[in-house]
């Protein structure tokens, strides 16, 4: 039966259909050329949309000015020498899991000799995964709040001048809306989008500038007492806030979901990328939300992020 792709604005690929291409080369090439052809082609000398595809070398070139461009050219996949196959396996892998992969797992998988590009090639579609998935902004209920984690690296100091362990400090934000009376679960919320931002630090204008990025000026935040959101006011239409006190664990009830993320986030981190440098946390940020975010069209992350990934938009 010969092969055939469905172009992702049509219907998107099924996973079973998507893993079953992931051995050939040429099948992930053509699926990649369908997708960018499907976006549109533009030349970069003279702007025309008409071009010869050159398949001995793999090249589009303008019919107006002979200017020629590779089919990865402007993508993530740019600058990168990694077979198509690696690209669409890993962001098979990547997106269609609901639990992440690590760099060693899709090394073994691919049965490539060196880990660091495999690495590299993760960290890149990390930034994707951040850049196309991060242009919202937070609506309605909110719960904000801020966690550490313990990072590689440099040790940091404290106020009294003593050396810690390397921390990041993340700040989280999640949709979460009074939804009905209480049920058998314990949270009667409805949860919707999430954010996360690596900060600095916990300083009253980091948290302005990651608040007035993350969420919408019309919502209603919900934090706990830090000091650093004492101005929000005026950021966001409403502000409730409370001390919570951790021994009792009112944390739980009063900021329940936010918690919930931040629980989940730091045991994503522990038990499959055990640590990292406090440079790449955002990119795991990034992967977390954007998985998260998508998790009723789960199936189909890994058609999204393909087409993601031959936008001509990457530079
Ligand atoms: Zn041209």
């Amino acid at each position: 039966m010969p092969f055939s792709v469905f172009t992702w604005r049509k219907k998107a690929m099924e996973p079973l259909k998507l893993m079953s291409i992931l051995h050939s080369e040429s099948k992930c090439k053509s699926y990649f050329k369908q997708i960018r052809e499907g976006k549109g082609v533009t030349c970069r000398r003279c702007g025309g949309l008409e071009h010869y595809w050159k398949s001995d070398r793999s090249v589009y070139e303008c019919k107006g000015c002979g200017s020629r461009q590779s089919l990865r050219s402007g993508t993530v996949m740019g600058n990168s020498k990694l077979p198509y196959r690696y690209w669409l396996t890993a962001i098979y892998h990547m997106g269609t899991g609901k639990k992440a992969v690590s760099a060693p797992y899709l090394q073994r998988i691919l049965r490539h000799n060196r880990y660091e590009p495999i690495w590299y090639m993760m960290q890149k579609v990390r930034m994707l995964m951040g850049k196309s998935g991060s242009g919202f902004l937070l609506q309605g209920g909110i719960e904000s709040d801020g966690a550490s984690l313990y990072v590689q690296g440099t040790k940091d100091l404290t106020r009294d001048g003593k050396e810690q362990r390397a921390k990041a400090k993340i700040l989280f934000s999640v949709e979460a809306e009074p939804a009905g009376p209480r049920t058998k679960y314990k949270i009667n919320k409805k949860i919707g989008k999430l954010k996360m931002a690596v900060l600095a630090n916990f300083s009253a204008k980091e948290v302005e500038n990651a608040i007035k990025c993350q969420i919408s000026k019309d919502a209603s935040v919900t934090t706990d007492g830090h000091k650093s959101f004492h101005g929000m006011e005026e950021w966001v239409r409403e502000h409730k806030w409370d001390v919570v006190s951790y021994p009792e664990s009112t944390a739980f009830k009063h900021l329940p979901v936010v918690h919930i993320m931040i629980g989940n986030f730091k045991n994503m981190m522990r038990g499959i990328y055990h640590s990292c440098k406090k440079c790449y946390v955002q990119n795991y940020a990034d992967e977390f939300c954007y998985k998260f975010n998508r998790r009723y069209s789960q199936p189909y992350i890994a058609n999204t992020l393909s087409n993601d990934c031959m936008s001509n938009t990457w530079y």
